[in-house]
């Protein structure tokens, strides 16, 4: 099994880009989300065993996340649902230039009472593998639960993965940072995208920046470059590989469905340029289709866009 922790929430989306939300307008939306979330729906989708740990209110945002994760193969006896808290949601809008506007309730959310309860030690026990978010790290309870899952997990003999995920929207503590490189210490694999990878290091550049965190025995870095594509460095090869086409309808959770395909096909025994193949096919569908948690896709979905580029 594959596990991760994290914020469940829903996501709501402005209907027309432009800067935030200090107007009325239109919205569409809940959607199930939430990127530890997205992460586990998309590794579930490839048919691979997939448990979260995470917290959600006795609401209708908390039940539409738990059965969409069901029906979708997740293992969701780790979700605890409190009746005191209501589910987290993220309201987002695209500005023209493609950046994003966010508005979050997460930490004061049922999101912010995740910890490691029984269900989730033995979701942990059957997992080889844990994926944590930089995201989740948004309160010392979440960083708590975090370090506790790294722990049992390598523990056992399993491997981590780390995307940091930063949103300036949520780099409230400087706990945050200070448990992000605790992290990127513990993990097997890190997964930046873009300016992430110096954020989180000395480094003045990107080359830099994967040398001193190869050097930190981190075994290997994957940058995901959005249009651009994803680089897979370690410490005796490169590969840069382009990005599939894809018209970009909704880029929020492309970075978590690229992850989850790539740490799934690793685990499944895939070799590195094929993995890097499957994730890139898998960020390049997210991005194609509106909603955080509705462009995961299965292993046929993949094999058709590799089919047509090639
Ligand atoms: P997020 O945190 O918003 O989920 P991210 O910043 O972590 O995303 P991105 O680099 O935006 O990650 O996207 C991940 C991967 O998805 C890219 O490496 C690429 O393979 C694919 N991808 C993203 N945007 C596009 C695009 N416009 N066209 C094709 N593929 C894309
Ligand atoms: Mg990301």
């Amino acid at each position: 099994m594959i596990a991760t922790l994290g914020e469940i929430v829903v996501e709501i989306i402005a209907e027309t880009p432009g800067v935030g939300f200090r107007a009325p307008q239109a919205l569409v939306g809940p959607f199930p989300s939430g990127a530890p979330a997205i992460f586990i729906d998309q590794v579930a989708r490839l048919g691979q065993p997939a448990g979260i740990i995470g917290c959600v209110g006795d609401d209708d945002f908390g039940r539409l996340n738990i059965d969409r994760l069901r029906a979708d193969g997740v293992d969701v006896s780790a979700i605890e649902i409190v009746a005191d808290h209501p589910t987290g949601s993220a309201f987002v809008r695209y500005r023209e230039d493609g950046t994003r506007d966010f508005v979050f309730n997460i930490r004061h959310s049922a999101a912010g009472r995740t910890r490691i309860t029984e269900a989730g030690r033995i979701v942990l026990a059957a997992s080889r593998h844990l994926h944590v978010m930089g995201s989740s790290l948004f309160s010392p309870a979440l960083i708590a639960a975090a370090q506790q899952a790294v722990a049992q997990v390598k523990a056992a003999g399993g491997s981590i993965s780390f995307d940091p995920n930063l949103r300036r929207e949520m780099l409230s503590s400087p706990d945050m940072l200070d448990a992000m490189a605790s992290l990127l210490r513990a993990c097997d694999l890190f997964l930046p995208s873009g300016a992430e990878l110096t954020v989180m290091t000395e480094a003045k550049d990107e080359t830099a920046a994967i040398r001193e965190i190869l050097g930190l025995g981190v075994g290997a870095v994957v940058v995901k470059r959005g249009a651009g594509g994803a680089s897979y460095h370690d410490p005796a090869q490169t590969l840069h590989m382009a990005a599939f086409d894809a018209e970009e309808i909704d880029p929020t959770g492309a970075g978590d469905c690229f992850g989850a395909t790539f740490v799934t096909c690793r685990l499944q025994g895939r070799g590195i340029a094929d993995s890097l193949r499957f994730a890139n096919a898998s960020g390049a569908r997210a991005v194609s289709v509106r909603g955080p948690m509705q462009g995961a896709s299965s292993f046929a979905e993949l094999e058709a866009i590799i089919g047509r580029a090639a």
